[in-house]
């Protein structure tokens, strides 16, 4: 199948590596000239705009950071709409605003182009594997049409409603995600001021019910290492608890928790750690109690 891939970062790179694996006639765009430079490589075919990759694909994937971008990609002077034929499906991984991706449904349905959200979930690992869990909002009718190719990315596909639904779940899960991961950071720094090991902490709270995805995902591969290449960076995860609070907002419903947790994300990117992964927030608190969670 002509599929186009628009967005070659921490995600898109390694599931645009699976299309082109899985033998798919690959067009990609990314302003960073070496991520397409680096699929081609593999296989995949370079192009020079958003448009150019529409009009070689059947159905195009969008990763990319925020609701503007892919606003801007998708209706820009030289964005997929321009490119795309009648009957051309637009996949958006993204995680972004649910009534953004809504507008831009029903702009697409105006050139009889169809528009799903596919917001997923798994991290890079995830994506490099194959094993992402994928929350796909589209029309009932249009599912059967793109299991197959969706099933190259992720391994739990799960239809979750209309157009807009995939990123309300997302923004739901990634809220509990950004909010774990605060409240991991304060756990951790004052266990290691009760004179706690890192290691310790980790064996015994991975078996008891303080266990979380953060704790698995974050602990030993990123705080105990001290490595903090994302993974999921600190902006990334500061612009989903926004959506959260965004969504919040227009039905007048409070959100204290996920507040507290931006502040803390506010202060990584204060710190200049935006570009880092989310557990970087994690060196707030070591800072404040002057300790480090690893040795
Ligand atoms: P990233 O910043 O690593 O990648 C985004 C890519 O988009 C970059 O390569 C960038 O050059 C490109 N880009 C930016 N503006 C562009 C434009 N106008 N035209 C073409 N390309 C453009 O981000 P990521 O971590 O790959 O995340 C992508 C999306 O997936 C985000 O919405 C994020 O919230 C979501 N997500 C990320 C993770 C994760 O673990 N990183 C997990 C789940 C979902």
């Amino acid at each position: 199948m002509r599929l186009g891939f628009i967005g070659l970062g921490a995600m898109g790179k390694p599931m645009a590596k699976r299309l082109v694996a899985a033998s798919h006639k690959l067009f990609v765009y990314d302003v960073a000239g070496s991520a397409v430079e680096e699929l081609e490589k593999l296989g995949a075919h370079g192009c020079s705009s958003p448009f150019e990759v529409a009009k070689e694909a059947e159905i195009t994937f969008l990763s990319l950071p925020n609701s503007a971008i892919v606003a801007g990609v998708v209706t820009g002077e030289k964005g997929v709409l321009s490119g795309a034929d009648e009957g051309h499906i637009i996949i958006d991984l993204s995680s972004v605003d649910p009534e953004s991706t809504r507008k831009l449904a029903a702009k697409a349905a105006e050139k009889s182009i169809e528009y799903m959200d596919a917001p997923v979930s798994g991290g890079v690992t995830g994506a490099e594997a194959g094993t992402l869990a994928i929350m796909l909002g589209a029309k009932e009718t249009s599912v059967e049409k793109v299991l197959l190719i969706l099933a190259h990315l992720g391994k739990r596909i799960v239809h979750v409603g209309d157009v807009g639904a995939g990123n309300a779940v997302k923004i739901v899960n990634n809220l509990l995600l950004g909010a774990n991961m605060a409240v991991l950071a304060e756990a951790l720094v004052l266990g290691r001021k009760l004179g706690l090991e890192a290691g310790i902490m980790h064996e015994v709270i991975g078996r008891s019910s303080g266990k979380s995805y953060v704790l698995d995902a974050k602990m030993e591969n990123f705080i105990m290492k001290g490595d903090f290449n994302p993974g999921f960076a600190v902006d990334l995860q500061y612009k989903d608890l926004g959506l959260a609070v965004d969504a919040a907002r227009e039905i007048k419903m409070p959100l204290p928790m996920t507040s507290q947790a931006i502040q803390l994300f506010e202060m990584a990117r204060a710190k200049g750690y935006g570009g880092e992964d989310m557990s970087s927030v994690i060196k707030i608190w070591e800072d404040l109690m002057g300790t480090r969670v690893r040795k």
